[in-house]
């Protein structure tokens, strides 16, 4: 492997306070409840201090964003997306700070942060930005109405990413939200909520109330708030489907993933190594639609094993903020201690584990890209989400036995195909229980296209057209 000289970007670009507040009502209050610390994952070094919000917290923010309901859904359109145009440019214009941000407090390579996570954020405020004007021109009537108030939790995988899935769809279609970052990945969120005041967003229309598992319950219970969005662990999005049923509220829920990545011996070999090098090592494993399993054509399988073991020996692990960096910190000591977990089990239940020499830092959370093979459907690490870098395989004989594979989990987020055989590429498609097929590609990100799941991943649909309907009363 070659050697790097460390080319680290610079964190002077961001400026982080000791301790924050709560955005409610276009203003940074302090909470009337307790705090926590959101560290940085590669170092383990506190980064901030951050209000927990309690439930008299979450009670104002949901009061705030319906007080600015009214003018805010009554404003024409066209002026509703000038705003969502101003925060898409300050973005944009911010989006070095942000991203080094967002690795900051995430873990993620500044990589990812700066080439994936803002260009796909700003680009959601541009294209909900393009609908403000529109809506009754998207197929769902000829005066859709918006909800009134959102109640949104997101999770930490992709916080400003989330974010953006979030409110750029619930603003441009009139409504007000209040949004609940994740516990360890607040900080961007905070960020955003500046970035509103300086795009002098009208007081109210965003609130920022950030906090633990609780202020979320607060948020999706609390009678004020007309739709839940909610993306994050099957195991809340089950409690929060229960704990709204007969409210009147609606309610789209993104969860869990365990999708398959199907590579058939007509596959052009090197891109399918890179799409599943890319499927399953992006953002460390932690992407709801990873490629956790892959699907190898038996006939190609040694081949292609090799190929991407020697693929893996070239992945960098380590300083997130280091340009040259493939392989991020795991987000918390929560998520590595489950990760670890389930890899024990893995072996302990006879699958084979294998991982490239990869020398893991002193300080942080940090789990090597790992693969197992001899993994039998039965395995839990076929069947749960590991949520980290870790690879089942399995192997298949035919096109049929493939798509059963495929479809025998409880999830069914995505699924990626490698052939060069257009139809069967259709005939795949057609057959797989996964709300996004990917082909020849994967952990392709569009605003414009819609990404849900079917099962226990959840339901409705976020971006696109499609992703409206959520906002809009249809
Ligand atoms: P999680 O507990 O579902 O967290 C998602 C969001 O919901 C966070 O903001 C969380 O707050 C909040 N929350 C927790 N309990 C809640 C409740 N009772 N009511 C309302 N909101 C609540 O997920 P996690 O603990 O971060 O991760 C656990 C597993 O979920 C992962 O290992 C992974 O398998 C899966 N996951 C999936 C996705 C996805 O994109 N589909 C994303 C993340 C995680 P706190 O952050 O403060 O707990
Ligand atoms: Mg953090």
């Amino acid at each position: 492997m070659f050697e790097y000289a460390p080319a680290p970007e610079s964190r002077d670009v961001v400026d982080i306070k000791p301790s924050y507040g709560l955005f409610i009502g276009g203003e940074f209050a302090d909470g009337t409840g307790t705090s926590l610390k959101t560290v940085n994952p590669a170092s383990e070094e506190v980064l901030a201090e951050v209000a927990v919000a309690s439930a008299d917290d979450v009670d104002r923010a949901v009061r705030a964003a319906r007080e600015a309901f009214g003018t805010w859904s009554a404003m024409p359109g066209s002026e509703r997306a000038k705003y969502l145009f101003r925060i898409a440019r300050i973005i944009q214009e911010r989006s070095r700070e942000l991203a080094v941000l967002e690795t900051l407090d995430n873990g993620k390579p500044i990589r990812e942060s700066r080439d994936v996570d803002l260009p796909l954020v700003a680009a959601h405020f541009f294209y909900y930005a393009g609908w403000a004007d529109k809506l009754q021109h998207a197929g769902y009537g000829a005066d859709p109405r918006p909800l009134g108030v959102a109640g949104q939790v997101i999770p930490w995988n992709f916080p400003l990413l989330m974010l953006a899935w979030k409110i750029a769809p619930a603003l441009a279609a009139g409504n007000t939200v209040v949004l609940k970052p994740a516990e360890t990945t607040p900080l961007t969120a905070l960020l955003f909520a500046e970035i509103c005041r300086q795009a002098d967003l009208p007081p109210g229309v965003v609130n920022i109330v950030t906090g633990a598992g609780e202020t979320g319950a607060a948020l999706v219970n609390h009678p004020g708030v007309d739709k839940v969005a909610f993306t994050g662990s099957t195991e809340v999005g089950r409690l929060i489907a229960r704990s709204v049923a007969g409210t009147g509220k609606k309610v789209t829920l993104e969860l869990g993933g365990k999708a398959a990545n199907i590579v058939f011996d007509d596959a052009a070999l090197d891109q399918a190594v890179e799409g599943i090098v890319n499927g399953i090592f992006f953002n460390q494993g932690h992407v709801c639609c990873a490629g956790s399993r892959l699907l190898v054509q038996e006939s190609i399988a040694e081949e292609l094993l090799d190929a991407l073991k020697r693929r893996l020996g070239t992945l960098r692990l380590g300083d997130p903020l280091d340009k040259n960096t493939d392989i991020g910190a795991i987000n918390s000591a929560a998520q590595l201690a489950k990760i670890r977990e389930l890899s024990d089990l893995g072996e302990a239940e006879g699958a084979e584990r294998w991982s490239p020499v990869c020398p893991l830092p002193d300080k942080g959370f940090w789990f090597p890209p790992t693969i197992f093979t001899g993994v039998a459907q039965s395995h839990r690490i076929a069947r749960e989400e590991v949520f980290g870098p870790v690879l089942s395989v399995l192997t298949f004989r035919t096109p049929a036995e493939a798509v059963e594979k495929a479809n025998n989990t409880p999830f069914g987020l995505s699924a990626g195909v490698w052939t060069e055989k257009g139809s069967r590429i259709l005939w795949m498609a057609d057959r797989l229980r996964a709300g996004v097929v990917w082909a020849n590609t994967f952990n392709k990100f569009d605003p414009t296209s819609p990404f849900g799941g079917y099962k226990e991943s959840g339901y409705g649909r976020e971006g696109g057209r499609h992703g409206l309907e959520a906002y809009l009363d249809v």
